[in-house]
């Protein structure tokens, strides 16, 4: 039988593969991003609660009534963007089924669409899916002088051609902890300023921002909201990857082209886990003690790391802290990370993954991921194993 695959490049994804490796390795698992504790308890019963009381059948196509609400709320008490919950929000399988629908309702056969590498592993083959034709822009490496990853939107101007249609974005950025600035907003406005260009922008880590501005979203910028596909994620908020409830905020006309698409990838998401949310996350602290929990795990890990001999990066967001291993070895990272997992059990992400070839020289800076979602036991065990390395 004859078959052309549709994504001849792509094989299974590095945090599947790396999540193996630690099993079948018995290793400590900071690689995958998911926290290795539970919900609160308070989120477990309202689950159980919605079970019993009989949410339990398809729910209303683009989610139910209240999560839409609560999330319109949210995002005007923060953003200050009202996004009318019947036109303009979407209750998606994750933010990874929200950034599918959205690109395959937008990009056409030939359209360019702009990828900010190091990038999340979905982009280029939702792009790819689409017919589209990724365009990739590399961030700045840190220097002496700048201790995070960093955007030269000059280099994303002039990727822009007559044929660019998206502009993916991710703030706070996975792998690298980097996040806007209002500077960082007002180039994008210029950007996108004139043209047809539309911006999907992933904001999955928008409540783990360490720094004092918090996270500016794209909504909060009226004419970025106007054509943008606002994204985010219950899983990271509230420690429940696995429930894979996510949403997107776009206005009437791009919210109806993506709800054409999504409701033929999964029609809708489990009820139980929208009621429970809903009612969950009416309470604002729930995402408001986010930087202040992952704060601490945040700094456990940097000044364990400080003590062996990876060096670690600043992380102003996400649960995600990059390391220099420089000191250690020559290796390019996914090698790196492969040996790390089998000689010393701790396991990483190799932030190559994270570009569209993953063995060019331009994509290994001798840097792993860490994820610091993890109790302060099994970070202190990973410490005294890296401590070894
Ligand atoms: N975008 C980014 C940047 C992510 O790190 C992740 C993964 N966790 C996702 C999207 C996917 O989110 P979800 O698990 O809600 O599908
Ligand atoms: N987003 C998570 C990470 O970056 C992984 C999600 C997945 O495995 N698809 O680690």
């Amino acid at each position: 039988m004859q078959l052309t695959s549709k994504l001849p490049n792509i094989g299974t994804t590095i945090f599947t593969v790396m999540s193996k490796m630690a099993v079948d390795h018995n290793a400590i698992n900071l690689g995958q991003g998911f926290p290795d504790f539970n919900p609160d308890p308070k989120l477990l019963a309202l689950m159980n609660q919605a079970m019993q009381d009989g949410h339990n059948q398809y729910p209303y196509m683009p989610g139910i009534d209240s999560l839409r609400q609560v999330v319109s709320d949210k995002i005007e008490a923060l953003y200050g963007h009202r996004y009318d919950k019947d036109t303009e929000i979407t209750v998606t399988s994750g933010a990874t089924e929200a950034i599918m629908a959205a690109v395959l309702s937008v990009v056409n056969q030939g359209d360019e669409v702009i990828i900010i590498e190091p990038s999340y592993d979905s982009y280029v083959p939702a792009v790819e899916l689409a017919g589209g034709v990724p365009v990739s822009v590399e961030m700045e490496p840190p220097t002496n002088v700048q201790d995070t990853f960093r955007v030269d939107w000059q280099k994303v101007k002039k990727a822009v051609t007559a044929k660019t249609r998206l502009l993916m974005l991710n703030f706070p950025h996975n792998p690298t902890g980097a996040v806007l600035s209002q500077q960082d907003l007002d180039e994008i406005e210029s950007i996108v300023d004139n043209s047809n260009i539309l911006i999907l922008s992933d904001e999955v880590y928008e409540h783990i921002v360490f720094e004092d501005q918090g996270h500016l979203s794209l909504a909060s910028r009226p004419m970025l909201a106007d054509r943008s596909f606002v994204i985010s994620s219950f899983g990271k908020t509230t420690h429940t990857t696995g429930w894979k409830i996510g949403y997107c905020c776009a206005p009437p006309k791009l919210t109806q082209e993506l709800r054409k698409v999504h409701q033929f990838l999964v029609f809708t998401v489990p009820s139980p886990m929208q009621h429970a949310l809903a009612t969950y996350t009416t309470d604002s602290q729930t995402y408001l003690k986010l930087p202040s929990f992952y704060r601490e795990k945040r700094d456990q890990l940097t000044k364990g790391l400080a003590k062996t001999r990876f060096r670690p990066y600043k992380c102003p967001g996400t649960f995600f802290l990059l390391a220099d291993y420089s000191a250690i070895s020559d290796a390019p990272e996914a090698e790196f990370s492969m040996w790390l997992t089998k000689e010393h059990g701790v396991t990483v992400i190799p932030v190559s993954a994270f570009y569209k070839n993953p063995d060019s020289q331009m994509a290994n800076h001798k840097l792993v991921r860490f994820c610091f979602a993890k109790t302060k036991e099994t970070l202190d065990e990973a410490i005294t194993r890296l401590s070894a390395v």
